[in-house]
């Protein structure tokens, strides 16, 4: 139940569907109780449609999707029973604002464009011709007002999602982002067994960067080091700053071979393009840990912060991964 409460999109495709269904199942059985049976398998279906949609997006988390196909079936359905079973157009402007909740302003605009052309050029629909230009003007007045609020509110969500998961400066993910990432990826270990890495990365002497070129220049580094970061990792791995000039790199469905040769990658490209405004090389250190099915995961970022430590005092620019096996306990540092 928590999810309906953090997917927004869910719960709307949850709350449609269920009240969608509850209204054309009724008319499914009344329908039968008249003797149509035809109009009532036909409702019956749209409510198993629906009801399926719906149960795609609660297992698949796919809610966006699971909304323009249901808003996209019930559009179609709209049209047929119209003519065939004589239902009042009506219908059209509940399922427009349903369709704007729904599906996404693109897909509900050209989804309204085909309702209100579908029933308005329709030869038997209307009493007289002023009939139909009202149609016209009241639909397309529904349709503009639902998409002017669909549109705004997304885009407020989208700033809103900003604003609560990123890092101003460097636009990577931020400590909430991180959090809600590490408890992912240990649901993963636990359920699949899914190993995964996570590198804490911190820059070497950054204060005598900032001392010595100042806080913007400072400022740039950090910037630098993100899109570094971003240019070299893989597309399922993710970055976010943790605070300051620490800064998390999270690779799933990584193994500790993998996880090795990849921040060797990293750090290659860190020691060849990370400069200040003058040139002057800046470094990192990383620790690492990796998180397998019998690992807790509230140690996993603890364990690879113990292990930057061990890299900052081996003598820094360099990579300090946690030993594989328990025997070993020294650090396995390598520059
Ligand atoms: P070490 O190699 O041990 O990590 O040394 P350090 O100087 O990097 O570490 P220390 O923790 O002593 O200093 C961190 C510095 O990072 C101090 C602080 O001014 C700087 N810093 C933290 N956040 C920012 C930021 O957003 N912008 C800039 N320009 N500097 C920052
Ligand atoms: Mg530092
Ligand atoms: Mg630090």
């Amino acid at each position: 139940m928590g999810r309906l409460r953090t997917d927004t999109q869910l719960a709307i495709v949850c709350v449609f569907s269920t009240v969608a269904s509850l209204a054309i199942g009724s008319f499914a059985v009344y329908r039968l109780m008249q003797g149509a049976v035809a109009v009532a398998l036909f409702d019956a279906m749209v409510v198993l449609v629906m009801l399926g949609g719906m149960a795609y997006a609660w297992k698949t988390g796919r809610s966006v999707m699971a909304g323009n196909v249901i808003a996209s079936l019930l559009t179609a359905g709209l049209l047929v029973v119209i003519p065939v079973y004589g239902l009042s157009f009506l219908w059209a402007f509940s399922l427009m604002i349903g369709i704007f909740l729904m599906a996404t302003s693109r897909v509900a605009l050209l989804l309204s464009v085909v309702l209100i052309a579908g029933i308005g050029l329709a030869p038997d629909n209307f009493a007289d011709p002023l009939e139909r230009t009202t149609f016209f003007a009241v639909a397309a007045q529904v349709a503009l007002f639902s998409f002017v609020f669909a549109w705004r509110t997304s885009r407020q969500h989208r700033q809103l999602d900003v604003m609560a998961n990123r890092d101003p400066l460097t636009h990577v993910g931020n400590r909430r982002a991180l959090e809600r990432e590490i408890s992912m990826r240990a649901e993963a270990a636990r359920r699949e067994g899914e190993p995964a890495g996570l590198a804490v990365i911190d820059l070497d002497h950054f204060k005598d960067v900032n001392d010595r070129h100042g806080h913007d220049a400072g400022d740039q580094v950090l910037i630098d080091l993100a899109r570094i970061v971003g240019d070299t990792m893989r597309a399922t791995d993710s970055f976010y700053r943790y605070g300051g000039e620490e800064f998390v790199l999270v690779m799933p469905g990584t193994t500790p071979d993998g996880i090795s040769a990849a921040l060797d990658k990293l750090q290659a490209a860190i020691r060849a393009r990370l400069r200040t405004a003058d040139g002057t090389p800046v470094t990192v250190s990383i620790g690492v840990a990796s998180l397998g099915a019998k690992d807790d995961p509230s140690q996993w970022l603890s364990r690879a912060d113990r292990r930057l430590y061990a890299a900052k005092a081996a003598g820094r620019d360099r990579i300090c991964i946690e030993p594989r096996d328990p025997a070993p306990a020294e650090a396995q540092a390598f520059s």
